[in-house]
């Protein structure tokens, strides 16, 4: 059975004690396996709390962020960069703390629309800063996971391919890709074929549709993606992640775009979603058996 996640926001984009309690116990009840948090403060919230009640449910957790304009570490301003190393440096701590071990999103530039291409010398800044991240993050048993995102949320890693090249000048054994289906959609000439290629340095997925609500009604080719990850062998997390102005985060909403209200129910969107993804994962599987199946006569 795969191991299905639900990103926070589907629930509440609030911290207070009571909104994280929710957050864990729904996730628990409906059968996701993970829940994946955004940045939490330490100063505004009891992680030592938070990572025990996590482990009383038998959840895993995720971690995921983008880098803000302040903290870019593709920027050519060294205290930018510093900054961002730093919120880096914190992001992992806060995974260990919690009792997780991957750090998911935009971490190698700042999330939102540029005005201007990368330079080179952007790229080398942010390979160079991420790869010392990635040592420290080593020996606090964190992966790094690059999320892939679309061109109008980071002029950096926009498809696999450049992931991998990212990836590959960083040396670095704990940094993968974090492929969301919402941006490969825009992005990857072949959804499937990328997922592919990038297969042994996949670390963490994340499901979601392409206006980001209800899975299937939109138009994505989710049994090419299910068919995918079923080929490469995928039994990691994959983490459905969706959006809508019924749950607002005054930073991400903004930087996500989501001004159309696509659900109001999020207990019933949470149920078939994870049913969706059972079943499409399940449907690739009998698939994948069937097409190896010779089903020859019987010998009487
Ligand atoms: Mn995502």
């Amino acid at each position: 059975m795969s191991k299905i996640g639900v990103h926070s926001f589907v629930w509440s984009a609030g911290s207070t004690k009571d909104e994280l309690e929710r957050t864990l116990e729904r996730s628990h009840e409906l059968g996701f396996k993970l829940v994946e948090f955004s940045y939490l403060d330490p100063k505004q919230v009891d992680v030592n709390w938070l990572a025990s009640r996590i482990r009383q449910l038998g959840l895993d957790v995720a971690v995921s962020m983008g880098l803000p304009t302040e903290g870019d570490i593709s920027s050519e301003d060294g205290s930018v960069v510093a900054n961002g190393e730093a919120i880096l440096d914190r992001a992992v701590a806060l995974v260990r703390d919690l009792g997780g071990t991957k750090l998911a999103g935009i971490l190698s530039s700042s999330h939102g629309k540029q005005e201007r291409a990368l330079s080179r010398k952007g790229w080398d800044k942010s390979v160079s800063t991420l790869s010392k991240v990635a040592n420290r993050a080593k020996a606090a048993g964190v992966t790094l996971n690059l999320e892939i995102v679309n061109r109008f949320e980071s002029n950096m890693l926009n498809t696999a391919a450049q992931g991998l090249a990212y990836i590959k000048d960083t040396g670095a054994s704990n940094v993968f890709l974090h492929l969301d289906t919402f941006h490969m959609n825009i992005e990857e000439a072949d959804v499937g074929l990328a997922i592919r290629n990038a297969a042994d340095k996949i670390g963490y997925v994340h499901i979601g549709e392409s206006h980001r609500g209800y899975l299937g009604t939109g138009n994505i080719d989710f049994a090419a993606i299910f068919d995918a990850l079923i080929a490469i062998g995928w039994d990691d997390y994959v983490t459905f992640e969706s959006f809508s102005t019924t749950i607002v985060d005054k930073d991400l909403s903004l930087k996500t775009a989501i001004w159309r209200n696509l659900w109001e129910d999020n207990a019933a969107l949470a149920k078939h979603a994870r049913a969706y993804i059972v079943l499409g994962l399940e449907t690739a599987k009998r698939k994948a058996e069937l097409v190896k199946a010779a089903h020859l006569p019987m010998a009487c």
